[in-house]
């Protein structure tokens, strides 16, 4: 059975730089699928190929089974909103969300059903006269929607929507968002270089870096077991510490070298040759902080270290901690109320420790997938 939407081998070169270099991708039908990554690494390219507006030098996209490579933007069942709305200034709401459908000649009757429908979904009903310029920034990009939507396209795609909105307004509207999925059940396909936007949104997402594809998998998957060094620097805050490969002390456990630090238990059910060069991401809250004479659980790891700085951010503390050569990042969340809390000061001498589970290894070797290098 073939995926809903299928890109093979897309490949799209400007000059000698090639914006998105052999990828694959794969969308089920009715998902939210994010790309995501840093600006420049080829998301935009990727989209506009997927809605026609630009060719791949290689490759195919295929919808339902169809191949779309060479069949023209507006023959494609594809809508796209992009980040700066492109309302029509001198239209009203209503006439914005209704121009596509009059131009492809719905009778007037019809598409005022349509737009009422529309107008609902995205809860706008009380403005459907006014002008764009009497509207905030998060309706018109709710109108920008309502007017792909109407097109009952079978795939949406968004280009960093709500980029030019402010924080406040993006975290409601990526709940909008949520909610007109749930509702209309369209497949989304979401362009985003913020993290947040895309674990908050997404089904599942593909990191992307310098044109390639890193790592498809569903948010977790990505924010807990990396598969490079990139995707895990890139999703999130972590310690990324150098290392190589001991023993097997027991199975799906590694015993990792870590240098300064000493050696530390790490889950890890792939083979790895003894000796190789990896490195174990450590995310900052999975850290625990306590005393030098504090207790910890027999299997768990645990490194003495000092505290150099810590910044309090009301639901958490981010502490930097010295230990051996190098400067982790511990993050502790405040359960109960921070003052009654006898707070850690810097230069406090500490106890960390975490769970052998929660130190995920990736290989040493830059970029290259964990399964091709660590065999
Ligand atoms: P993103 O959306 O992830 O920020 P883009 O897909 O816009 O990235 O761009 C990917 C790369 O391709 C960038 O290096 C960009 O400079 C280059 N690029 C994009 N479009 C063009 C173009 N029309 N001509 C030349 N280079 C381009
Ligand atoms: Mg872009």
């Amino acid at each position: 059975m073939s995926a809903f939407i299928e890109l093979r081998g897309i490949t799209k070169r400007y000059g000698d730089a090639v914006a998105v270099d052999g990828v694959d991708l794969d969308l089920v039908k009715g998902e939210v699928f994010s790309l995501l990554g840093p600006s420049g690494c080829g998301k935009t390219t990727l989209l506009r190929i997927l809605a026609g507006f630009i060719m791949p030098d290689a490759g195919t996209v295929r919808v339902d089974g169809v191949d779309l490579t060479r069949v023209p933007a507006n023959q494609r069942p594809i809508n796209t909103v992009f980040q700066n709305y492109a309302l029509f200034p001198h239209l009203s709401v209503r006439q914005n969300i209704a121009f596509g459908r009059k131009i492809a000649g719905v009778p007037a009757a019809q598409i005022r059903r349509e737009v009422d429908r529309m107008l609902d979904l995205i809860q706008m009903a009380g403005h459907a006269d006014k002008r764009p310029h009497q509207i905030s920034g998060g309706q018109k990009q709710r109108v920008a929607i309502a007017r792909a939507l109407i097109n009952e396209p079978r795939l949406l795609l968004l280009d960093e929507p709500l980029a030019a909105l402010d924080l406040k307004l993006r975290q409601h509207m990526l709940l909008e968002l949520e909610r007109i999925h749930r509702d209309v059940g369209t497949t989304f396909l979401y362009v985003t270089h913020d993290q947040g936007e895309a674990m908050g949104l997404s089904d599942r997402l593909a990191v992307m870096n310098g044109g390639r594809v890193e790592q498809i998998g569903a948010p977790a998957e990505v924010y807990e077991a990396p598969a490079t060094r990139f995707v895990a620097d890139f999703i999130g805050d972590t310690n990324i510490l150098d290392g190589h490969a001991g023993s097997r002390p027991r199975p799906d456990y590694l015993s990792v070298e870590l240098g300064s630090l000493g050696r530390v238990l790490a889950w890890c059910d792939r083979p790895v040759a003894a000796g190789k060069t990896l490195h174990l991401c450590l995310r900052p809250e999975k850290i625990r902080l306590e005393r030098p004479n504090g207790g910890v659980d027999d299997d768990w790891n645990r490194v003495g270290g000092t505290i150099t700085e810590y910044n309090y951010f009301g639901s958490h503390t981010r502490f930097v901690v010295r230990a051996g050569a190098l400067d982790l990042s511990v993050v502790q969340p405040h359960r109960r109320c921070f003052l009654d809390e006898k707070p850690f000061a810097p230069g406090d001498p500490v106890m960390l420790s975490w769970h052998p589970d929660d130190g995920y290894v990736i290989p040493g070797n830059h970029g290259v997938p964990a399964e091709a290098v660590l065999q």
